[in-house]
């Protein structure tokens, strides 16, 4: 169902502090898919935290998300070419590599929250990690199961039938920000985790370099589905509140295909005859390993267009 009318809206609180004193820091619109609907983009004043308010309600946010959506994405071994199967399933390992690090161990049960179509929780399967996924898209749950046998379920985290203390892992890959309220996402991660159990998150990075640039074609804003933006201060306050340690943040995703969606958002609003062209050579197959010295310096100097946090779960919240 597309979007034809003004959505509705409505107002909230800080999700982090309650607070509802807050500064507005941009109007934005839906610059990817130009469905209707005006998003301020605000700031909290006792936390910082930046949030949309008025954002879509619970109704209305599906319409948000169009079945060309991309992270609904092809199996890797689908890929026809041999870089670019290459290329995502690095990207996989590099998770898989990163949670056995600062989680001591390779192998137990792993939660992927938002697992979408399953290919980060095959990849784990075939390391020999026990795998569960939630996800809230009947389509890609289904894909997930049927293609790769995996158990999941279909819904929200805090509707799931998980029983407390079940994981060793949990993981929020480019989900956070999608939520509606990232405290409860937290605290009930808290809760399905063991007692030093790891969580693994990634998010748009406030401090990419990209951000500035392109002020509110920035694609880590994606309004209206991205509802919270996160900075490192912020995203520590809430894990410490959920009863999680900060083990350590890393930067890297190679952000190529973040950035160019910045680029393509930009070009149409500023000069939209350039889009096709443009866009035609910096997808064309290897363009982007041009710039992977430039992703690896950001990355490096962890202002790359995603940031990654592991935290190893302590016990109780700190109030
Ligand atoms: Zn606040």
């Amino acid at each position: 169902m597309s979007v034809t009318t003004a959505p509705q809206l409505k107002e909230v609180a800080c999700d982090l502090c309650h607070s509802r004193e807050n500064t507005d820091l941009y109007v934005l619109t839906d610059t990817l898919h130009h469905l209707p609907g005006k998003f301020t983009l605000r700031r909290c004043l006792q936390c910082g935290l930046i949030y949309l308010s008025p954002r879509p309600t619970a109704a209305s946010l599906s319409d948000y998300y169009p079945p060309d959506y991309m992270p609904y994405r092809p199996p890797i071994e689908d890929e026809r070419l041999g870089i670019m199967r290459y290329m995502r399933r690095r990207k996989l390992i590099k998770r898989r590599q990163l949670i056995e690090k600062y989680g001591g161990h390779n192998s137990g049960r792993v939660l992927d929250v938002g697992c979408a179509t399953g290919l980060f929780l095959h990849e784990m399967q075939l390391a020999g990690w026990s795998a569960a996924g939630v996800e809230p898209v009947q389509s890609a749950a289904n894909f997930a199961r049927q293609r790769f046998g995996l158990e999941v379920f279909q819904g929200l985290l805090g509707e799931d039938p998980f029983a407390a203390q079940a994981f060793d892992v949990i993981t929020f890959w480019d989900v956070l920000e999608h939520t509606f309220s990232p405290t409860n996402e937290l605290k009930r991660a808290a809760h399905l985790l063991k007692p030093g159990g790891l969580v693994a998150i990634n998010v748009p990075n406030w401090d990419s370099f990209d951000r500035r640039p392109y002020g509110p074609y920035w694609q880590g804003f994606d309004t209206p589905r991205h509802l919270y933006i996160f900075s490192r201060e912020t995203l520590t306050t809430m894990l410490l509140q959920a009863g999680f340690r900060v083990l350590a943040w890393e930067c890297f995703m190679p952000g190529f295909f973040t950035w160019i969606l910045s680029v393509q958002r930009k070009l149409a609003a500023e000069h939209p005859r350039w889009v096709k062209p443009i866009m035609r050579v910096l997808t064309f197959p290897g363009v982007r390993l041009l710039f992977e010295p430039w992703f690896s310096f950001v990355n490096w100097r962890k202002t790359g267009p995603v940031i990654s946090v592991f935290a190893q779960y302590i016990g109780q919240p700190s109030r």
